[in-house]
């Protein structure tokens, strides 16, 4: 998508926030107009039904619930929130330890002083009265600091599970940072990073990778024809269709609105071509329905640009190729996969006509 177009899609989101903050008279804070904004958007089905509901029995809905609606259909999800309970979580656990750890010691202090004080105890012992008493008293303190120590073995073991269990949620948000939400492809972000990454591997190793980028067409058209919820669904289908035509460490993205990015590791430009026309029928294959009427929208179509590493790409460059080889196919009739190859031909086709 342009920036152009996400330009104009967002501002029409946020001048429809900003809309219900005035009729509903809630003060545009960060948070009220957040909420509202993705309402606008539809981003969040359930959301979206919870507000519908309250607007439809009064018509207006109050600052209360306003607050109830973010913490049910918001709070949750943020993560930097999350990650502050994980955080909150660890420092509780790390304390629990530190003090039993400062319990143990002062026992094993004390115990130590004990042994001295039986030592010296000892030597003064004239009966075997004396030196009984000296035991119970050592048996006694022993028995004190192995309780103390049991409890530091114990608090250690519930720590190490729970500091264990904390990890895996902090595995979870990250994978969650990285997924977008509506087609749980990687998102933009992960991209960002394979990409850098791919570059990075593919210069050490000398091992080509490839690029596809895919744009739906028409798309706009279709929205506006049926709206943007069942865009959206259109945007899970092709998502789905982009899943299962890649496989193993190739990374499929959602790049921008309607865009879609596939990182192929160790794979060639004609091995790119292919799996791009995979993803490309078996987008086009499918018939859509609308869920809700049962209505046949007919098929949609994608075009992909195919573009692969060379020693001199930086991640700009390689972006660059994938996307003029896909406006290359969108100018060409769309439908389509085109490649840097193609580029090249098409370009070599215009100096002979300027030529003749
Ligand atoms: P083209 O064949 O040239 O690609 O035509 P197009 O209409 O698809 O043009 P473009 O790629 O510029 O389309 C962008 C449109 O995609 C604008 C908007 O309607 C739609 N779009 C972008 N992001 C989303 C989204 O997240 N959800 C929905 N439903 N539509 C989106
Ligand atoms: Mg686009
Ligand atoms: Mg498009």
């Amino acid at each position: 998508m342009s920036g152009r177009d996400e330009f104009q899609r967002t501002i029409a989101y946020g001048e429809a926030a900003i809309g219900q903050l005035k009729r509903n008279e809630i003060a545009a804070y960060p948070r009220n107009y957040e909420l509202w904004y993705t309402y606008c958007a539809g981003f969040n089905h359930a959301l979206n039904k919870a507000i519908n509901e309250i607007l439809r029995a009064r018509g207006v809905i109050t600052m209360d619930e306003v607050n109830k609606i973010y913490a049910v259909f918001l709070s949750p999800s943020r993560i930097a929130d999350r990650i502050d309970d994980v955080g909150t979580r660890i420092s509780g656990e790390l304390s629990g330890v530190v003090g039993a750890m400062e319990k143990s010691i002062i026992a094993t202090s004390d115990y130590c002083t004990s042994l001295n004080g039986a030592s010296t105890a000892l030597e003064g012992a004239t009966d075997s009265a004396d030196v009984s008493e000296i035991v119970q008293t050592l048996i006694s303190e022993t028995r004190k600091t192995e309780a103390v120590n049991r409890e530091l073995e114990v608090q250690l073991a519930e720590s190490r599970r729970q500091i264990a269990e904390l990890h895996e949620s902090l595995d979870a948000i990250r994978f969650e940072s990285l997924t977008d939400e509506l087609t749980t492809l990687a998102n933009r972000k992960h991209f960002d990073q394979s990409i850098e990454r791919a570059i990075a591997q593919a210069s050490e190793e000398d091992e080509p990778f490839s690029l596809l980028v895919t744009d739906i067409d028409h798309f706009k058209n279709f929205n506006d024809t049926y709206g943007h919820q069942t865009g959206d669904q259109v945007l899970r289908l092709v998502g789905l269709s982009v899943k299962q035509n890649v496989k193993g460490h190739d990374i499929a993205c959602r790049y921008g609105g309607e865009e879609f990015a596939i990182i192929l590791p160790r794979c060639n430009l004609k091995g790119a071509a292919a799996v791009a026309e995979q993803i490309r029928v078996a987008v086009m294959s499918k018939e859509l329905m609308k869920r809700s009427t049962g209505e046949n929208l007919g098929n949609i179509t994608i075009s992909i640009g195919v573009a692969t590493f060379n020693n001199r790409d930086s991640v700009q460059s390689i972006i660059e190729r994938a996307d003029s080889a896909l406006y290359l196919a969108k100018h060409t009739g769309r439908n389509r996969v085109c490649t840097e190859n193609d580029l090249k031909m098409e370009s070599r086709s215009k100096k002979t006509k300027t030529v003749a």
